[in-house]
């Protein structure tokens, strides 16, 4: 696979001031491959006896040990250093989506995403852990088999970066905590709340960008899924059990989503983060694909059709009527 053409490296947007992640492998990532699944037990990868299984991304985008890239005199360029995990969630090869796994076996693929972050934590590269999760064909993934995706990055992802420094701002103004704040309205207003539990609340934010963009917090205030208690994490399981239900189930068909942890970066002091967790539901009617288009991706901001406050309630009611365990 990595031949002399491979060439993987960081390239430094200097207008942006932020980073693109380039690998001419990915090129060669074969689409759907019809005959056999990698993912599943016996295969060559995969082996037998798991529940939940993490193997090497075969078509990284960042590897542990890069090559130095080809100097360039006015741009900067980086080393792809880093780490591409898959998380295959379950031996099954035919659920459809991680919310039909049962509450402990979600709660098994949280734990080993808490285990690798515990992992790198050693790495001193290692800045940030995204975990995340794409969900139907049409947000690009290529095998079905339910997996979900770490990166293990040697910088802080930008959307994170600024929710860093916006949420620091606001400590200092208020000597509180943003998101604390954010979780105290959104109980207080209710309306777009779609679920909660002991340790957990998921609504559609007041400033939602996706049509159907549930967050989830951790109603204690905490920076990293390593501080998750047993029961926390359990009631997490719970969560995106009901929620992703939820998702699924709104429309005829099985909503395409992507999911992501939000935490604190590796190294450094960020008591005034809050972990949560984000998924951007894309359908804005049945069947129909909410597009990151002209005024999203070339004006940066979103435009929202409908109202946060009705999806929610729609979400709420397909939670609670037909995700009942
Ligand atoms: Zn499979
Ligand atoms: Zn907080
Ligand atoms: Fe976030």
């Amino acid at each position: 696979m990595r031949n002399k053409l491979w060439r993987a490296e960081l390239r430094w947007d200097p207008v942006l001031g932020e980073w693109v992640l380039v690998s001419s492998s990915r090129t060669r990532r074969p689409w759907r491959p019809s005959n056999r699944c990698p993912f599943c037990p016996g295969s060559e990868e995969a082996g037998y006896g798991w529940d939940v299984l993490v193997l090497r991304n075969k078509y990284p985008m960042l590897i542990p040990n890069p090559p130095s890239p080809k100097k360039h005199s006015f741009y900067r360029v980086e080393k792809a250093l880093g780490d591409c995990l898959i998380i295959v969630e379950t031996p099954l090869h035919d659920l459809d989506d991680i919310s039909d796994l049962s509450v402990s076996n979600i709660a098994k693929v949280i734990k080993v995403v808490k285990e690798l972050d515990r992992k790198y934590s050693g790495e001193k590269w290692a800045k940030y852990l995204l975990w995340f999760r794409n969900k139907g064909e049409e947000v690009g993934v290529s095998l079905t088999h339910p997996h979900s995706q770490v990166y293990v990055l040697p910088f802080i992802p930008s959307k994170v970066q600024r929710e860093i420094e916006n949420s620091k701002k606001f400590y200092r103004k208020k000597k509180k905590c943003l998101f604390c704040r954010i979780i105290e309205t959104e109980k207080s207003d209710g309306e777009r709340v779609v679920f909660m539990n002991n340790s957990w609340i998921a609504f559609i934010p007041f400033y939602a960008h996706w049509p159907f963009e549930v967050h989830i917090y951790p109603l204690r205030h905490m920076q990293r899924i390593n501080e998750l208690e047993k029961d926390e994490l359990f009631d997490l399981a719970y969560a995106l059990k009901r929620v992703l239900c939820g998702i699924k189930k709104v429309y005829s068909k099985p909503m395409p989503y992507m999911l992501v942890l939000h935490q604190a970066p590796y190294h450094g002091v960020y008591g005034f983060y809050h972990l949560h967790i984000e998924i951007y539901g894309v359908y804005r009617g049945d069947g129909l694909l909410k597009y990151a288009a002209g005024m999203e991706m070339g004006g940066g901001n979103f435009t929202y059709d409908g109202l946060p406050e009705e999806r929610a309630g729609i979400l709420r009611e397909v939670i609670e009527d037909r995700c009942m365990e």
